[in-house]
């Protein structure tokens, strides 16, 4: 099934309203790609965490990997407004929402009407997530709550009409056990709401980069998601889910790394000859292809480890984020040098690519965070050998062990218990 998926995505990526999208997106970084997201819609992808009942096309996480790699093979900016629809926000809804919530919401997010933001980050508050500031409160005489505080670092909230927002009801000592999970519909006119004007930021155009800001703003007792205080296992439980999803994205942006490697050196001429004739340039890419597809592994199998319920699926997720994502940035760096001058050249895919990788290693849980998670459950030193290799461009590929060798070892792998990590 996923072979078909992956045909099918690439049919839509490769064809002309996708390549429009794309060039969209770069011209107008702010705009809302609604032609991209009705088309996605006719791929089912907007609701790829949501039952069918609930007009979701109801996907395995491979299936779901397999979509996002792709799209963010096309282009990284769309396939991360794609991902946020669906792992970031779906899953939440449909895993700890109500009847009533479910279908109020979900069927709209899968037509692409409803669009839909996840509201974690604060000014103060990014890798530390337990430490939350933003506050719910009870409003005097009304069945309901008061939101006040900022979130900052929202993908696509100045055009979302719903935020899944992570809140304080209980004191800041009581960290994650004083976290509780709002569903909150947003409109300019909304009384106490803000949003100022989206960051410049470096890449991933098509998805915007905001802030919002609750001064006193009410909110229904039934817009609560799952119940008072379960805010941190809503929170975790979604990024542990969505980790995947943004791992394949790194994957997907690797790929386009190499794939614009691969065509640049197979045109380019250099001493009389093609740049893949010459051995270290074959060499190179034959390293990077290799780191790709090690990557594409640990994301299929961190797909598998939660499709068959593991229960530490969350360290194969962080292993394949971590991994995935330091890839993606080697790999758009060295197709740069690859492409020489003209990987400089912004008008370059590769130069896009290049700036596109960059936050991979940031978002959904820093690198150092995701390290913390590995390095508790796995051999740090087997962990630091999946790394892109270091000095790829003085390396004979044959030094290195063979990928089918390193796959057949990890297959081998036991995390730690969980109940040996926490004694
Ligand atoms: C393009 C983009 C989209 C985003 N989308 C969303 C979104 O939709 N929703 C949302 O809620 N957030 C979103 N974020 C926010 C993102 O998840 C945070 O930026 C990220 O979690 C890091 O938090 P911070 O920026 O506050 O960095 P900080 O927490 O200040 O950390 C800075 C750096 O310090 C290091 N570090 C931090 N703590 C430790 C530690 N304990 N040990 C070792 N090293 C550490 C890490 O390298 C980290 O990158 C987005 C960010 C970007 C850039």
């Amino acid at each position: 099934m996923s072979d078909e998926i992956r045909e099918m995505t690439r049919e839509f990526v490769q064809g002309a309203a996708f390549q429009k999208a794309v060039a969209d997106a770069e011209r107008e970084p702010y705009a809302v790609p609604l032609d991209f997201l009705r088309r996605c819609v006719e791929l089912g992808c907007l609701g790829m965490d949501a039952p069918e009942a609930y007009g979701g096309s109801d996907l395995s996480p491979s299936e779901q990997a397999t979509i996002i790699e792709e799209l963010a093979r096309g282009h990284a900016g769309l396939g991360l407004a794609v991902l946020v629809q669906n792992s970031l926000c779906g899953y939440p809804i449909n895993t700890f929402g109500t009847e009533e919530q479910k279908r109020k919401y979900l069927p709209r997010m899968a037509t692409g009407e409803l669009l839909v933001s996840f509201g974690l980050s604060e000014p103060k508050n990014g890798s530390d997530a337990k430490g939350i500031q933003l506050t719910a409160r009870r409003a005097d005489g009304r069945d309901g709550w008061l939101l006040k505080g900022a979130k900052r670092w929202i993908t696509n909230a100045d055009r979302a009409g719903l935020i899944v927002l992570a809140t304080r009801t209980g004191t800041v000592e009581s960290r994650g056990r004083g976290l509780t999970v709002f569903l909150v519909e947003l409109s300019d006119d909304l009384p106490g709401l803000s949003r100022p004007t989206p960051y410049n930021k470096l890449g991933q155009a098509g998805s915007t980069l905001c802030e919002v800001i609750f001064d006193d703003v009410f909110v229904p007792d039934g817009a609560m998601l799952g119940e008072l205080s379960q805010g941190w296992e809503i929170i975790n439980s979604t990024l542990e889910h969505s980790r995947v999803a943004i791992a394949a994205q790194a994957v997907g942006i690797a790929r386009s790394a190499l794939d614009a490697a691969e065509e640049y050196a197979g045109q380019r001429m250099q001493f009389g000859k093609l740049l893949r004739e010459h051995p270290p340039v074959a060499n190179h890419l034959a390293i990077m292809r290799r780191q790709v597809e090690l990557s594409h592994y640990l994301v299929m199998r961190a797909a598998r480890q939660e499709e068959a319920d593991d229960p530490l699926a969350f360290v194969w997720a962080s292993l394949a984020k971590l991994i995935a994502s330091e890839t993606a940035l080697w790999a758009a760096g060295d197709a740069m040098l690859l492409h020489g001058g003209m990987g400089y050249v912004n008008d370059m895919p590769i130069s896009r690519i290049f700036r596109d990788s960059a936050v991979l290693r940031i978002y959904e849980g820093a690198a150092h965070i995701q390290v913390k998670i590995v390095e508790r459950y796995l051999d740090r030193d087997k962990v630091i050998g999946l790394f892109p290799p270091q000095a790829a461009l003085m390396r004979d590929p044959a030094d290195l062990t063979p990928l089918d060798e390193v796959i057949a070892e990890i297959e081998m792998w036991q995390p730690r218990s969980l109940a040996t990590v926490s004694s």
